[in-house]
């Protein structure tokens, strides 16, 4: 199969294979769309297995940038790098300068960040040798941890879907937190900030019984917290947390949380909407996290501070925009997640044209 029959090619306008002899480097960044602006999306470095199996991801995660990065109202395509290796035993400062200069030359088309196996000393190395990374500590322009302004995005997300769909607010609402972790914990102090009660799941013990000695929030184990009595589900752990046999065992009215790629599979939104359960699609709703290190690049860009307030204001717009698309999924009568692709779609559209 080629790359132009792939089923993850979706119209990218280009697709670069960098390898670099000294260091080792095997690196794709995939340019999904550069229609509104340059494409900003992480890099992640994972031991696929094979180069095949690393274009595919390219492929996908640089689409979903381009299509969070629409839904958050940024002025940026989509675009993702994977570096091929084992993140826990082949990293140097060599192997990201070699990196650094396969982003550099794409001349700003594309800007990198952190993903999953990449960390912000891994980007220090990167910046040698290109200025277009963001996700760098201890400037001016530096963005920081961008999980507490997810949390926020996730927090009114939440907020939103419980009065569409409950008719009331937080107060008393049970949400079950699937991941404590930086977005889930910082989900969990906001929810119970606003009265409701939690039940949270994760692997990390410790994570566990600091979130519940702040919150109060009771524990179960990673397999029960599929089946509780809860009004919400929250999903921030990792992707994949709705499926074909997950699905049937929720309780819920509401599925709203933090992590990526929520949905097993393509099928499972139809069947999420059949059940009558309002899901807050997770590349709108978790938008919070690029509109920050969005906010780091434009700062970057133009030499100045970063700017809090200028971040506040996307957010804001973001909470709009899952508004949009919740109202037209009970209009339409489709699920929420088709609804957010042809918007995203349409956005980018738009720009090119
Ligand atoms: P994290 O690694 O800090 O937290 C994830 C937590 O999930 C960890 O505590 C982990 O122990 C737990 N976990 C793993 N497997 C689990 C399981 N089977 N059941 C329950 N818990 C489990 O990551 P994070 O930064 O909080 O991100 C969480 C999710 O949100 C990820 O899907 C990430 O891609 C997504 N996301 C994060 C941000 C951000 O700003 N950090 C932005 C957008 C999306």
């Amino acid at each position: 199969m080629t790359l132009f029959d792939s089923p993850d090619f979706e119209g990218h306008e280009g697709v670069h294979a960098f390898f670099d002899e000294k260091t080792g480097l095997k690196s794709i960044i995939a340019v999904h769309s550069t229609a509104r602006g340059p494409a900003a999306g992480g890099c992640r470095m994972w031991n696929y297995s094979s180069a095949e199996a690393a274009v595919t991801d390219a492929l996908r995660l640089s689409r979903g940038m381009s299509y969070k990065n629409a839904m958050a109202d940024l002025d940026f395509g989509g675009g993702k790098a994977v570096i091929i290796g084992d993140a826990r035993s082949q990293k140097t400062p060599e192997l990201f300068e070699a990196f650094g200069r396969a982003v550099d030359s794409l001349a700003g088309r594309y800007w990198t960040a952190e993903d999953v196996g990449v960390s912000p000393a891994d980007l220090v190395a990167t910046r040698r040798t290109t200025r277009y990374v963001a996700g760098l500590e201890g400037h001016a322009a530096a963005s920081g941890d961008p999980s507490p302004v997810t949390a926020e995005g996730v927090f009114r997300g939440v907020r939103l879907c419980v009065q569409r769909a409950l008719n009331r607010d937080l107060n008393g609402v049970t949400v079950a937190i699937q991941g404590v972790g930086h977005v889930g914990a910082y989900l969990a102090e906001k929810l119970h900030a606003a009265g409701a009660r939690l039940i949270i799941a994760d692997v990390n013990a410790r994570a566990l019984d600091e979130v519940a000695a702040r919150t109060g929030a009771r524990i179960v184990s990673t397999d029960a917290i599929f089946d509780v009595e809860a009004d919400v589900f929250a999903p921030c752990a990792l992707g994949g947390a709705i499926s074909a046999t997950t699905l049937p065992r929720l309780k819920v009215k509401v599925i709203a949380g933090g992590a990526n790629n929520q949905l097993a599979d393509a099928t499972i939104g139809q069947a999420v909407y059949d059940r009558g359960i309002l899901y807050a699609p997770d590349y709108v709703i978790n938008g919070g996290g690029i509109i920050n290190v969005a906010g780091e690049i434009r700062a970057l860009e133009a030499g100045v501070a970063f700017d809090p307030d200028w971040v506040a204001t996307k957010l804001d717009r973001l909470a709009q925009t899952l508004g949009e698309v919740l109202d037209h999924s009970l209009v339409d009568k489709r699920p929420a997640n088709l609804v957010a692709d042809e918007i995203a779609r349409a956005r980018i559209a738009a720009a090119r044209s």
